[in-house]
């Protein structure tokens, strides 16, 4: 048994709260703490009804070292689960260094002034969590997270070289909102709005932001569009998959939401940079974000599924083959179990299981590690049983 602590009481952090909450045999005692104490204690008291436990709570600025690691000092849980903002992984892995205390996380670094993520900060934590003999697992949610995970186990028991890789993500459901954005919309709508990238052959091929797309038939939502992005994970795994010649991303989009981003982003509000407004400075997109919906506020009257998997193929005994591993998850399901929409499910439960991992010692190592140079069955086998079920279909 181990203390946790999770830091962001947001849409993500309110389902790793319940989650850990509902996890009575690996953590003895779980807090949250946020920015704002009450987004903490609204939490706390729903778990306290939902699941009758009680957890604890603390107001952090995870941005100032020195506060959080004096939190962890007294608090002192064996793993922090970091599902605030990607702006502050550093500092959260700073605090994590000086307490002496594994980090877990669900999104990568990223400088809040330029729309740039990347793992090279992070990577660069390797010898500092060797040397003090602590863990930390980078982007425990779902993608990424368990798509790393699929692409082990399809590494470990389907095929002896993955060729290519297409990671297909798509949220089929509807929140009856004109616009509004799943998971944080400042970190969305940079990640959207910046150029596409994939890994073919040994090189990154960059294209303009949304300008390549397919149909893809989703499992339990149907045929959608879907458009090739960016995303974190193809970094790692273009390091770490045996033999891979490609890897790319695929994400649905509806015609409404991407009209939407259009106008935005032709009038400039999804501007990063400071603009003079009445003698102040306001960052566009930190004021579109006071005003789009909060994303844990959709969950309620959210209907609909995702389905995000991955197509694998490769060979193996010789043989060329092609398998699709993915999981399918439904809006109203999630809200009556943790008052939450599935992007937040999918995203909580993995950190959930991620830190199981960690602290019953299933995952263990020293440094920094990314999901898929981890044995994928303990994992998968905990992920299914919390909540997300996964299937594998030969194609
Ligand atoms: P939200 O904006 O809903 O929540 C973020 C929370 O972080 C807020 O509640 C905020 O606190 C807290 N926070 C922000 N800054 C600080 C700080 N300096 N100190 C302490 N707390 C802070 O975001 P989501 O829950 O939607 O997303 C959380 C994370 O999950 C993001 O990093 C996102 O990129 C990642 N993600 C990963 C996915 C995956 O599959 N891997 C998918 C979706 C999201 P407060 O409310 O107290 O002000």
């Amino acid at each position: 048994m181990a203390k946790v602590l999770i830091i962001g009481a947001g849409g993500v952090g309110g389902v790793v709260a319940h989650k850990a909450a509902m996890e009575r045999e690996a953590f003895s005692e779980v807090m949250l703490a946020s920015r704002r104490l009450e987004s903490c204690t609204k939490l706390a008291t729903e778990i306290q009804q939902m699941h009758g436990r009680t957890i604890q709570t603390a107001q952090v600025d995870a941005d100032n070292v020195p506060q959080l690691t004096a939190l962890l000092k007294e608090f002192q849980p064996k793993v922090v689960i970091n599902v605030a903002l990607p702006y502050q992984d550093l500092h959260i892995m700073d605090a994590c260094l000086a307490a002496g205390v594994d980090y877990l996380d669900t999104a990568n670094y990223e400088p809040p002034d330029v729309a740039k993520f990347e793992y090279s900060w992070q990577w660069a934590y390797q010898d500092r969590f060797k040397q003090a003999g602590r863990m930390a697992l980078l982007g425990s949610g779902f993608d990424p997270g368990v798509t790393n995970v699929f692409c082990a186990y399809v590494q470990k028991h389907l095929l002896d070289e993955v060729h290519y890789v297409d990671i297909v993500d798509c949220n089929g459901g509807s929140h009856g909102k004109a616009f509004a954005t799943n998971f944080n919309p400042e970190i969305n709508i940079r990640e959207i709005t910046a150029k596409g990238r994939y890994w073919e052959n040994g090189e990154w091929k960059e294209t303009e932001p949304l300008s390549q797309s397919a149909m893809f038939d989703y499992p339990g939502v149907g045929e959608r569009r879907s458009f090739l992005l960016y995303h974190e994970e193809l970094e790692s795994l273009a390091k770490n998959l045996k033999g891979l010649k490609r890897i790319r991303f695929w994400m649905t989009f509806g015609e409404a939401y991407l009209k939407h981003l259009d106008v935005m982003q032709n009038i400039g509000i999804t501007r990063i940079d400071e603009v003079e407004f009445q003698g102040q400075k306001i960052v566009p997109i930190k004021f579109l974000r006071a005003l789009l919906p909060d994303p844990a506020s959709l969950a309620q009257n959210y209907t609909g599924k995702t389905s995000i998997g991955c197509l694998c193929e490769g060979i193996k005994d010789g043989k060329k083959k092609r398998y699709f591993i993915y999981n399918i998850c439904d809006h109203a399901e999630t809200y009556k179990e943790v008052r939450a929409q599935a992007v937040s499910y999918t995203t909580g439960v993995p950190a959930v299981t991620g830190a199981v991992m960690m602290v019953t010692g299933k995952w263990k190592g020293h440094g920094v590690f990314n999901m898929e140079q981890l044995d994928p069955d303990p994992f998968l086998e905990d992920v299914g049983k919390r909540g997300l079920p996964w299937h594998v279909e030969e194609r």
